[in-house]
């Protein structure tokens, strides 16, 4: 089922790619899914996804597609080829979109700028001194760029949305369990669910639609409950009230806490970093401004335990990726030394070498929050503290029970992250301050919550995003007003962007 490319595309791609590098595999010859491979054992695709027939898309290389590289951006699994294809790829290919390469992120999607990778090196297209964010920095740069109309990414602290905004790219994180994670490779299980990258907001929709669903390979799967908004249709509900969460009362709040703590050097930098870049803080305030002109009312809210989201975050992250990348140990996958004394060096040996700082970091910590005795103090702490934010959620925005009584909220205006796309070296973040910053997206992994990161404003030459939060499966209510934005402040693009797909 090979796809015919338009004219020129392949140039394109090649011009592009030289500067971006967003790709750690790519075809020239798209083929698509041999026919045995779109076995009958897949549910309908929805036929409002029929518009993407002979689209080619990305997929990021932590995501299973047979014959395809699985590097996960580790040297680790560099040569790894993926023998069979994830759920949400075989949803897309039994829509009709071709898988036309393989994109670079952060090594196991651990990062915020996809330098983390051990492969490449990806660059923002509106600016390629720049990251394009991460960990889903290449899904985000290809689509930006126009080689790809939309691509697949993983997200388990924000790596859909940070990247979609630091490209100006549409970034949809689903609720937990409405897209099947068969086929990801794991990093925090409890936290990552596939998400879409998109050129547009109906895109974003329709691909969606493909791809989530119950999916008897994985368990935490599930269909959304009955009551809530459907993607297409008459019925589609439209958000009326959008709660706005102050980037500035947060900041407060965490540089607060550090003042408590006083001592600790980390807090400040902490503190510091939620602080929003002026150019993010003003595109912040135009998207309300124009959410309001269009007809939104817009209340504040405040989530009190938001700021302890990040600790919280990396304590539970970091747990789960130490026992999750306990498989690769070179026995059964992944580079090994040419010589090993026994078994144990053999595995000394392979992760030495294989992984890079960023995951020995965290696999270090990990370990060192689950150690015995001390799970009260770390790892059972951060547990409370997600139960408290997916309350403080809940009682604005509702639960999982559509048949109650409305909530105060239809979702939550939240900034992406407190930077544009940043520089590397000098005018780059640290890796503290760039796991500082990710207090914005982490709160919806640590709810299950879905959340959709979208194009608010070009400042100063680089986009802007903002995110809106929602209740469980009510993706449909997110996109609705993301799409109304869409259609008064059309997305812009990067010099050198040509409409292949539109
Ligand atoms: N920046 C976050 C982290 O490094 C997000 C990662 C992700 O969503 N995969 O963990």
């Amino acid at each position: 089922m090979a796809i015919t490319l338009p004219d020129g595309f392949l140039s394109y791609c090649k011009e592009w790619e030289t500067r971006i590098g967003a790709f750690i595999e790519f075809k020239d010859e798209p083929e698509g899914p041999e026919a045995g491979d779109l076995s009958p054992d897949l549910p309908p695709i929805p036929p409002e996804t029929a518009p993407l027939r002979g689209l080619p898309c990305a997929v990021k290389d932590n995501i299973a597609v047979k014959g395809f590289s699985l590097s996960c951006g580790s040297k680790l699994l560099e040569k790894l080829r993926s023998p069979y294809t994830a759920t949400a790829v075989r949803r897309l290919e039994a829509a009709g979109a071709v898988v036309i390469g393989k994109t670079n992120m952060d090594e196991f999607g651990m990062g915020s700028s996809t330098d983390s990778s051990g492969i490449k090196r990806t660059n923002n297209p509106w600016d390629q001194s720049r990251v394009a964010g991460g960990s889903s920095g290449g899904s985000a740069s290809a689509v930006a760029a126009g080689i790809v109309p939309f691509a697949l990414g993983s997200d388990t602290g924000g790596s859909v949305r940070q990247p979609a905004s630091f490209c100006g790219t549409v970034g949809l994180k689903p609720t937990y369990g409405a897209v099947s994670r068969y086929g990801l490779v794991a990093y925090a299980s409890s936290l990552e669910t596939i998400g879409v990258l998109a050129d547009t907001v109906s895109r974003c929709r329709r691909v969606f639609a493909a791809i989530r669903g119950k999916d008897p390979r994985d368990e935490t799967t599930r269909e959304p409950p009955p009551g809530s908004p459907p993607l297409y249709g008459a019925a589609r509900s439209k958000g009326r009230v959008i709660g706005v969460l102050s980037p500035e009362a947060v900041a407060r709040a965490i540089a607060a806490a550090a003042q408590e703590a006083s001592g600790v050097d980390a807090l400040q930098t902490a503190a510091q970093a939620a602080v929003l870049e002026d150019e993010v803080a003003q595109a912040f305030r135009a998207a309300q401004d124009r959410l309001a002109d269009m007809g939104y009312t817009l209340v504040d809210v405040e989530i009190p335990s938001l700021k302890y989201g990040v600790p919280a975050y990396y304590t539970i992250a970091t747990a789960e990726a130490s026992a999750n990348l306990a498989r690769f140990d070179g026995v059964r996958y992944g580079k090994r030394p040419d010589w090993a004394e026994n078994p144990d060096d053999l595995i000394d040996k392979t992760r030495e070498a294989g992984f890079g700082p960023e995951v020995k970091l965290r696999i270090l910590l990990g370990t060192f929050v689950l150690r015995s005795g001390f799970q009260d103090r770390y790892y059972l702490r951060a547990q409370r503290i997600r139960s408290g934010i997916r309350r403080n959620f809940e009682e604005l925005l509702g639960g999982m029970d559509y048949n109650g009584p409305p909530p105060p909220c239809d979702g939550i205006l939240l900034p992406v992250f407190p930077t544009r796309a940043f520089g590397r070296g000098e005018t780059g973040l640290s890796p503290f301050a760039q796991k500082a910053a990710d207090l914005y997206t982490c709160c919806a992994n640590l709810a299950g919550l879905p959340a959709l990161s979208f194009p608010a404003e070009l400042v100063g030459g680089l986009p802007v995003g903002v995110q809106l939060l929602g209740r469980a499966f009510s993706e449909a209510t997110l996109l609705d007003i993301a799409e109304a934005y869409e259609a008064k402040y059309p997305i812009p693009h990067p010099a050198g962007y040509r409409p292949f797909w539109s």
